[in-house]
C-alpha cells in the first residue's frame, strides 16, 4: 500500500473516495451479497476505468489492498479496453470506459497457445461474413448479463483469432457460476458455444502471437498490482503485531517486506516503460508477486491468531484471496516453466 508520502506509487483522482468505497463493500462482494458491477460503474463514472499503465497499476494496488475480486474485476475490464484499443476494427469502448458495459477477459488459453502448452479450444469456421464459433471457455470472469468477452480461437491448420462477442449472443451459454473459495462477486464461471455467429468486425486480430506479445507487459504488470495490493495490506496488519510471543515473527516480516518493496520498485519502473521490458523479467515480477502475497497472508493468519480465523475476518478473506493468486493464468506453474526455458 501506499502513503501520501510514497516516493513509489502514483497519484490518481479521487483516490480518497475509491478506497474508502472498496474497503465498504469488500465482505458484501467477497460474500456475493453484491457483485462487482457498481465498483466498475463508480470507476467509470470518474474517468477511472482507462487510466495510462502507472496509474492503472496504482488503482488496481490501492483496491486489492481492500478488495481483491473488485480488483480482479477492475484488471478484468482494463484489459477488455486494452484488448480493443489494439483491435484492427472498430469497437464499443466507450461503453466499457464508462463501466456500462462490463468486460471479460478469456484469454488464459491464449497465453497457453502461445506458450507452446496447449492450443486453444474453440474452433472457428470461415462463413460469408464472419465466423462461426464453437467450443469451451473453461472459466472467465466478469460472465455478468450482456458482458463483451474477448477470447482467442482456433481456425483450420495453424490460424488463430482473437474475437470478441458478447455474452447474451445466440448460442452462448454461461453456466450458472459455480461457488467459489473467493471470488464470488466476480460472475466467474464457464461459457459453451453453440454454432455463434460473429461478423467481421468482431474478430481484434487474426494474429495471436503478435497480439499476445503486445498486451502481455499490460497483463501481467496489472495482475502483479493486484499481487502487491493485497501483500501490502498483509504486511501493513501483521507489522503492528510483531511484539511480546509474536516478536519472534519481525524478522520474516521483514524479509518479506523488502521482497514486497523490491517487487513495486520494479512495478511502477517497469509500468513507465512497459515496452521495453523483457519478457522473462516480467514473468519473474508476477511470480514474486504471487509468492509474496501469499507468504505476506499466510504470515498475516499466522500472527493474528483466531480473530485472524473467524470466518467474516478480513484476515481470512486476505487468505482465501491469495489462494486465487497461483491459479490464474499464467499459473504458478507456467510462470515457473517459462521462466526455466529462458535459462
Ligand atoms: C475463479 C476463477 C476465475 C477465473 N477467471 C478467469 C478470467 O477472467 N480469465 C481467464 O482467462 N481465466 C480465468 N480463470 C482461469 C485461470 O486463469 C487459469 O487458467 C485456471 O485457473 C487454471 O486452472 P485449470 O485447472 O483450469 O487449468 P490447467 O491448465 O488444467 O492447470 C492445472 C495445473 O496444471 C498445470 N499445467 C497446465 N498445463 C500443463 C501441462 N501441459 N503439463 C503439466 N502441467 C500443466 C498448471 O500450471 C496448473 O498448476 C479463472 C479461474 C478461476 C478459478
Amino acid at each position: 500500500m501506499k502513503s501520501a508520502a510514497d516516493p513509489v506509487g502514483q497519484q490518481y483522482p479521487h483516490r480518497e473516495r475509491v478506497i474508502s468505497y472498496f474497503r465498504r463493500r469488500a465482505a458484501e462482494v467477497d460474500g456475493g451479497g453484491c457483485d462487482v458491477r457498481d465498483g466498475l460503474r463508480l470507476l467509470g463514472e470518474h474517468g477511472l476505468l482507462d487510466l495510462d499503465l502507472p496509474s492503472s497499476v496504482a488503482l488496481i494496488e490501492d483496491i486489492a489492498a481492500e478488495c481483491l475480486s473488485s480488483a480482479f474485476a477492475v484488471w478484468a475490464q482494463r484489459m477488455v479496453i486494452e484488448y480493443l484499443a489494439r483491435a484492427v476494427t472498430a469497437d464499443p469502448a466507450d461503453e466499457l470506459r464508462s463501466g456500462r458495459m462490463v468486460g471479460a477477459t478469456a484469454m488464459a488459453p491464449a497465453l497457453r497457445d502461445v506458450a507452446g502448452i496447449q492450443p486453444v479450444p474453440v474452433l472457428a469456421t470461415r462463413t460469408a461474413d464472419g465466423l462461426r464459433l464453437n467450443g469451451p471457455i473453461s472459466w472467465a470472469s466478469n460472465l455478468f448479463p450482456g458482458a463483451l468477452v474477448v477470447l482467442p480461437v482456433r481456425l483450420s491448420g495453424d490460424a488463430r483469432a482473437v474475437v470478441r462477442l458478447r455474452t447474451t449472443d445466440d448460442g452462448v451459454r454461461v453456466a450458472p457460476a459455480p461457488d467459489l473459495l473467493v471470488l464470488n462477486g466476480t460472475a466467474s464461471s464457464s461459457v459453451t458455444l453453440d454454432d455463434v455467429h460473429i461478423g467481421r468486425d468482431a474478430v481484434l486480430t487474426e494474429d495471436l502471437p503478435g497480439f499476445v506479445a503486445a498486451i502481455r507487459p499490460t497483463f501481467l504488470l496489472l495482475q502483479t498490482a493486484y499481487c502487491s495490493g493485497l501483500a501490502g495490506r498483509s504486511l501493513a496488519e501483521t507489522g503492528t503485531r510483531t511484539v511480546g510471543v509474536n516478536a519472534a515473527f519481525a524478522e520474516q516480516v521483514d524479509a518479506l517486506s523488502t521482497a514486497h518493496e523490491s517487487v513495486r520498485q520494479r512495478l511502477y519502473d517497469y509500468a513507465t516503460r512497459s515496452d521495453q521490458v523483457a519478457v522473462p523479467d516480467l514473468l519473474r515480477l508476477r511470480l514474486e508477486g504471487v509468492q509474496v502475497a501469499v507468504a505476506a497472508t499466510r504470515l498475516e493468519a499466522t500472527v493474528r491468531g483466531g480473530a485472524g480465523y473467524l470466518a467474516a475476518s478480513d484476515t481470512s478473506r486476505r487468505l482465501r484471496e491469495a489462494a486465487f493468486l497461483p491459479i490464474q493464468a499464467p499459473t504458478e506453474g507456467q510462470l515457473r516453466w517459462e521462466l526455466s526455458r529462458f535459462n
